[in-house]
């Protein structure tokens, strides 16, 4: 080690655990942090301060105004800039040894592996379940450590996956039901959150560089910031695991959006926010359904919309009538697919979502309030 890398890690030097040889371990290591936001910003700094070598950034997304109240890797000036470029310049900044990687992609089944394998440990800030299921089966079949969390309101949890000690498959073998759980988006998280357990993700990732202490690999860590409250439940791997089992039946990648529920063949039809309109004044039993959340329906929304938010279609469907045509409604036309999605799944048969949603709503002028 350099004089000037004596000085920066002295704390860590200090630590039995740690001194120079495990320092100059850190340094010659290489994690991959999967998603630039909530989790991943607080996790990939305090590994950049600590001194891993190399630090890889997947994420595919641009700075959004919304996102700053967690996503502390980025700064007001950096909307509208890649994640991966805004948040690697944060990285440099705090340390200029750390060599810093940018993945500006999405995540696929044909990419994972080669991205996977260039580095020794993955943390998981991913937001999505097709994304967590690609990425714990690639960890798996590259026997590369997982370093798991999730965080979504005031609730959060975390484990560490090693290699041969079980998967996520193994405490999850199926996804819950596509908006069942809600996205931060339209469920909401308190923005510290992010770094409660952002932070143990890397004191996970330095641990298990550094084979000290005892892994979080036995234990999902639940963490209530509401009630104030950590506990552990204890975790283990299942022989019969499709990924991680004695007899795996999952080998290589699969289309984790169909495992998901995202993308079955869709029956589901969809119009532009004017031939929408156009179908509402020529059919007055069309059901009109704004799936949005009620702070964003009280901004705007369009004119004769019945609010009933995504997470509450599955106990309010039988407000509407199967046998009336639907036409669902949200902020971009994502949420309002996976609603229409859901009423075709409970016998609706004609079921249009409205590309584009609210924000082309408006920017056509059609009628809005009332
Ligand atoms: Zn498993």
């Amino acid at each position: 080690m350099t004089p000037h890398q004596l000085e920066r890690y002295e704390r860590h030097l200090a630590l039995p655990e740690i001194g120079v040889a495990g320092q100059e371990k850190l340094l010659a290591s290489s994690v991959l942090v999967v998603g630039a936001g909530g989790l991943g910003s607080p996790a990939s700094i305090y590994l950049a301060a600590a001194g891993v070598g190399r630090i890889g950034l997947v994420d595919a997304d641009r700075v959004d105004r919304s996102n700053l109240q967690r996503q502390i890797l980025h700064e007001d000036a950096s909307v509208g800039r890649l994640k991966t470029a805004s948040g690697a310049d944060t990285l440099r900044r705090i340390n200029p040894e750390v060599v810093v990687e940018e993945h500006p992609v999405r995540l696929v089944g044909a990419n994972a592996g080669a991205i996977v394998q260039r580095y020794d440990l993955v943390v998981n800030g991913v937001d999505n379940f097709p994304t967590r299921y690609l990425l714990n089966d690639v960890c798996v079949w590259l026997g590369k450590p997982l370093v798991d969390a999730s965080i979504l309101r005031f609730e959060a949890q975390a484990t560490v996956y090693l290699p041969g000690q079980g998967c996520y498959r193994c405490l999850f073998p199926q996804p819950p039901p596509p908006g069942l759980v809600p996205s931060c988006a339209e469920g909401g998280i308190l923005g510290a959150l992010a770094g409660t357990l952002g932070a143990p993700q890397a004191v996970e990732a330095v641990k298990t560089l550094l084979g000290v202490g005892r892994p979080l690999s036995d234990r999902l860590l639940l963490y209530d910031a509401l009630g104030g409250g950590w506990r552990s439940l204890r975790r283990a791997r299942d022989p019969d695991c499709p990924v991680c089992g004695h007899t795996p039946s999952i080998l290589e990648p699969v289309d984790y959006e169909h495992f998901c529920g995202l993308k079955e063949e869709s029956m589901v039809k969809e119009v532009l926010p004017v031939e929408a309109h156009k179908l509402l004044e020529g059919n007055p039993a069309i059901q009109f359904v704004d799936v949005r959340e009620p702070w964003e329906y009280e901004k705007v929304h369009a004119a004769g919309v019945k609010l009933i938010p995504l997470g509450e279609v599955p106990d309010r469907v039988g407000e509407l009538d199967k046998n009336r045509p639907v036409l669902c409604i949200c902020a971009k036309g994502g949420r309002s697919m996976k609603a229409c999605d859901f009423l075709l799944s409970q016998g609706f048969s004609d079921v249009t979502n409205v590309a584009e949603g609210t924000k082309g709503w408006v920017e056509q002028g059609l009628p809005t309030g009332g």
